[in-house]
């Protein structure tokens, strides 16, 4: 069978196990780090990092795919850190994550050019280290498909025509995004069974989400606890009903939670707690709550889990 790569270098795909397939060990701009570093406590991060994955574990998840690439302050060495003291694998990515702004580096080279910086990560390594990167990253948000957007889509795809690397798409359903990113690959030549549009567990609209799947992308439902975009009933709701509709073999299922983020001032988290935008988001929850409701509606059994957790993400990141 094919190798993964992971943050302590490749392993047999079929050794992957029980994947969590987006989750963030560490989401922070890389540059506000880089320019006030005492405003991170480092030591706290990695306790909250090895809580976090170690709670999973607990719950007997073997691999965690981490999406986290450029401007979500992607660092090789924390994530390795991590994966080495709890014993649970994990998946880093190259990309770039942008909802519109581009620097003027890649503002003023083209999406070949963009393409070949992501080459480097999957062919020689990240940041320096042999670490290689297993898949690719880019987003769409609010702002749609935007030229700067649509530039990093078709740099992700060439790279993934080039090095046969799988994608992940953050994608915002409020706003379609999902069919024009995924156009832009087909446009590309990307194989779409190694595409994941990730987010779509956003929208309630099993509608939009199965025309996805029509066009054989793998769609997550992978933002569990972020009761902003969609409360955990709604989302158990179009889970059940993708399953139903015999839909298990493109479903991602995850959290997107991040073990430590900076967007907010500290005092924030308690506040979206208090207010209900977030509930008991963490890197369990799915096992807590979603699995044995899925399970009580009669719409996931064991070997469905299995589908879900165990061969899709084998089968995204390794095409077998
Ligand atoms: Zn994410």
């Amino acid at each position: 069978m094919s190798e993964v790569q992971t943050v302590e270098g490749p392993v047999d795909a079929g050794s992957l196990g029980v994947t969590l397939v987006h989750e963030h060990v560490r989401f922070r701009d890389e540059a506000v780090a880089a320019e006030w570093p005492d405003r991170y406590d480092e030591r706290w991060e990695l306790e909250a990092a090895l809580q976090a994955v170690g709670d999973a574990k607990q719950r007997g998840v073997h691999t965690i795919v981490d999406p986290t690439a450029m401007f979500g302050g992607r660092d090789v060495h924390f994530m390795k850190a991590v994966a080495e003291q709890t014993g649970v694998r994990i998946v880093p990515c190259t990309g770039i994550y942008s909802y519109d702004f581009l620097p003027p580096y890649f503002a003023n080279r083209d999406a070949d050019a963009m393409a070949e910086h992501f080459v480097g990560d999957i062919e020689r390594g990240i940041q320096g280290t042999e670490i290689r990167a297993a898949f690719l990253k880019c987003a769409a948000d609010a702002a749609g498909v935007t030229e700067n957007v649509e530039k990093i889509h078709r740099a992700v795809a060439r790279a993934s025509v080039q090095c046969g690397t799988p994608i992940m798409a953050h994608s915002m359903p409020a706003v379609a995004t999902g069919p024009r990113q995924v156009e832009i690959f087909a446009e590309e030549g990307v194989d779409l069974a190694r595409v994941q549009i990730a987010h779509c567990g956003d929208t309630a609209d099993v509608s939009y989400i199965e025309g996805l799947i029509a066009q054989g992308v793998y769609v997550g439902l992978d933002r569990y606890g972020l009761e902003l975009f969609l409360p955990i009933d709604k989302r158990n709701a179009t889970a059940a009903e993708l399953l139903r509709r015999g839909h298990a073999e493109r479903l991602m299922i995850s959290q997107d939670f991040c073990a430590t983020i900076d967007w907010f001032p500290p005092e924030a988290e308690e506040a979206f707690a208090s207010q209900g935008l977030i509930r008991n988001w963490s890197m369990t929850l799915v096992f807590d709550e979603v699995v044995p409701a899925l399970r009580e509606q009669g719409a996931l059994d064991g070997s469905s889990f299995e589908t879900v957790f165990v061969d899709n993400p084998r089968r995204w990141l390794s095409g077998s």
